[in-house]
């Protein structure tokens, strides 16, 4: 058991002029009010505040803390309040005791729903005060280090917790051994038996590699002697849980991975590290796409090194991390190691930076009323990349800063991102562009019908949701490149009078080979893209069938684009998501409109209006019959131009006009002339012609405006 001078001795170790009285004054006072108590282990109850303190003195912090820690339990287990406290031992204590009292008393396994609320409550409660959080780890690693006198559902429940919450929030502010502790104690309790065997096994393992370790610290060590660098090698077996989730996630066995141990420089300086960097990739292969430089970008956690993996001295792979003392000292204690008690040391910058931003913290909480804002700088100080948010379940998931509802989607699932038509965020409907803010709870609505569109690459942030939006698109291009593709060949090979399915049967390999094409998928495909004709692939067809003289039939080609009413058998337009057929930007064509279709050079069909002038300058060969479908609720962008008095609020009663026949306005542009009137340009979304009328009828019923016409071109 933990006695008060272990604590006291602890302390003075790292502040050697503390004034230590409040902490003793709380050790009498905590054994005072939990006199009588024992835990399940028999022990007398104060030997839990005592360990949870000198956890927090092993940590070097500050005496407040350390206070809070011998009082943490204080005001939930005995007849202490808060305002008795905060009488004895300051605000400062007190609010921290508040906190972790507030903390524990969220019931983390109740229902779903409201795990989720539980959360977001405890990311609020520390984020007040970081030492919060601090002291709460600290009762939590010392519960976890006792776990095995509670009864076995809560034992579950509280292992379940720790791994769930409280290791990721200990990785968080990058206490590295904290985080590996409480994830192998929560693993041993969860899943005793493959604990247990899995440990063994890398014991026997790491026996049979003792000499191997030995070896490459050695090489290590004498190759950095020869440049002149003075270093320490260390050779650190990764924590089980951490061997488990890479045995599990890449479904491989023990023996499968090679890095049970990874390997740590340590040396004076950054240049030096560097330095090492290069002997090391000089001595052993460096495996591409494996460095990671994370002392010119540091982790959102402070977390600084080098990190390398090459090909070792037997032909293994071998993690390597290059750092400095300070580093390493950071990468294990994190956030803590930043709370050191300086007075009368000379601080460097850096650590001045680092000790001003907490300074920074502890103003702000004073200053900031208003808890999200709070939460907000300290997020943004904290974690300055990357927002937070909860699945329903209470899952806490992690997204780079402006990350949205389609990143959430992706994060989840691939099928769930394919499919996301909408996002709820604490329960309301909102955009798919909406950017996630930290603590919201996400729920993502997916339909069967809704795919992803090529606008979701601007929308989405994550590389996983960008490089699955895209492998769609590729995919969707292809299977609709191929329909478009047999499409407009089997109307060129009516046009000619021959049969396209014929020709699929018996020629088709033979003239796709002759085109260079791998396969008539390829060559159909080709065509649908536009870097092919369809009239190009008749032509080869006929000249190896007839002979190179063969004279074509033209004027089919003509009639065709004479023809004035789109026939049924136009291609049909679902709209302006279609992937490979695209409404003119020029003219844009609505349903109801005239059209025609026009192949251009690898991006699929072009729709224009008849009436656009960029239609007769189009090569006749390339243009394609087309046809609304009306089986859709899409809209359709169209522009207008109007022209109206120049008087004030002009702009304010078209868009009113426009909004009241309820088309949506995405662009609206504005320009005085000389002469009294006003120019104005909009882009609104109508279903089809029947409802531009409407909105242009409605334009032209406000008072002052002089014209409306609907833009043929840009
Ligand atoms: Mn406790």
């Amino acid at each position: 058991m933990i006695r008060i001078n272990d604590i006291l001795d602890q302390i003075h170790s790292y502040m050697p002029d503390a004034d230590t009285s409040l902490v003793e004054k709380a050790y009498v006072y905590s054994a005072k009010v939990h006199a009588g108590q024992t835990r399940l282990s028999g022990e007398p109850y104060l030997s839990h505040p005592l360990a949870v303190a000198f956890i927090l003195a092993q940590q070097r912090l500050d005496l407040a803390s350390i206070t809070a820690g011998l009082l943490h339990d204080s005001v939930e287990d005995t007849l202490a309040t808060i305002e008795e406290l905060e009488k004895m031992f300051g605000r400062d204590v007190a609010r921290i005791v508040d906190g972790v009292t507030k903390i524990s008393q969220i019931e983390f396994q109740s229902k779903i729903q409201k795990q989720a609320e539980n959360i977001r409550k405890m990311i609020l409660a520390m984020s007040k005060d970081i030492r919060v959080l601090l002291v709460k780890l600290a009762d939590r690693l010392h519960n976890m280090r006792t776990l095995q006198y509670q009864k076995h559902h809560k034992r579950v429940k509280i292992a379940r917790e720790t791994l769930d919450i409280y290791a990721p929030l200990a990785s968080r502010l990058g206490i590295d051994w904290m985080k590996r502790e409480l994830e192998d104690l929560a693993f041993s309790f969860l899943y005793p038996e493959e604990y247990h065997e899995l440990r063994q096994e890398v014991e026997t393992r790491l026996g049979q590699r003792k000499a191997y370790v030995e070896e490459v610290k050695e090489i290590i060590s004498k190759k950095m002697a020869e440049y002149s660098l003075s270093c320490r090698v260390l050779g650190r077996p990764k924590h089980i849980y951490s061997i488990y989730r890479k045995m599990r996630r890449q479904n491989v066995t023990i023996d499968e991975i090679y890095d049970l141990i990874a390997f740590r420089i340590i040396l004076k300086s950054v240049t030096e590290c560097y330095e090492a960097l290069g002997i090391v990739h000089a001595l052993w292969k460096p495996v591409p796409g494996r460095f990671k430089d994370y002392i010119s970008l540091p982790k959102a956690n402070m977390y600084q090194s080098l990190h390398t993996t090459v090909i070792g001295p037997y032909g293994e792979r071998m993690e390597i991390q290059i750092r400095t003392e300070e580093m390493d000292k950071i990468a294990s204690e994190g956030i803590a190691a930043h709370w050191l008690y300086k007075e009368g040391k000379v601080i460097s910058k850096n650590q001045a930076r680092q000790f001003d931003w907490l300074k920074r913290l502890m103003e702000w909480q004073k200053e900031l009323e208003d808890p999200r804002e709070f939460l907000e700088s300290v997020r943004m100080d904290l974690f300055p990349d990357e927002v937070y948010v909860l699945t329903p379940n209470g899952e806490i998931k992690e997204f780079p800063t402006g990350a949205t509802p389609i990143d959430f989607a992706y994060a989840i699932h691939t099928e769930v991102g394919h499919h996301c038509a909408g996002a709820k965020v604490n329960g309301k409907m909102v955009p798919l562009k909406y950017k996630l803010q930290n603590g919201d709870v996400v729920q993502i609505i997916t339909s069967k019908h809704h795919v992803p569109s090529r606008d979701w690459l601007k929308i989405a942030k994550t590389s996983k949701a960008r490089a699955r939006i895209r492998q769609w698109i590729k995919t969707e291009e292809r299977e609709k490149s191929l329909a478009l593709g047999k499409d407009l060949c089997s109307r060129e090979f009516k046009k000619n009078r021959l049969d396209f399915n014929e020709f699929l049967k018996a020629e088709a390999e033979e003239i796709a080979r002759s085109l260079s094409f791998k396969t008539v998928d390829d060559m159909l495909i080709a065509a649908g893209y536009g870097k092919i004709s369809p009239a190009q692939i008749v032509r080869k067809y006929l000249r190896t069938k007839h002979g190179e003289d063969y004279e074509l039939h033209q004027t089919e080609v003509q009639t065709q684009t004479k023809t004035k009413k789109p026939s049924k058998e136009g291609i049909l337009i679902h709209g302006h998501d279609d992937i490979m057929i695209h409404l003119g930007k020029c003219c844009t064509p609505v349903p109801g409109d005239e059209v025609v279709g026009y192949i251009t050079r690898g991006r699929g069909v072009t729709i224009h209006r008849e009436t656009c002038p960029n239609v007769s300058a189009l090569e006749p060969d390339r243009k394609v019959e087309v046809q609304w479908t009306t089986d859709n609720d899409v809209n359709y962008p169209v522009k207008l131009n109007v022209v109206t008095a120049d008087q004030k609020g002009m702009l304010a009663a078209v868009s009113n006009a426009i909004s009241a026949a309820e088309a949506n306005i995405l662009e609206a542009k504005v320009t005085t002339n000389p002469d009294q009137s006003a120019h104005f340009t909009f882009v609104a979304e109508v279903r089809d012609g029947e409802h531009l009328k409407k909105v242009v009828s409605g334009i032209k019923k406000v008072g002052g405006v002089m014209r409306v016409a609907r833009q043929a071109s840009s």
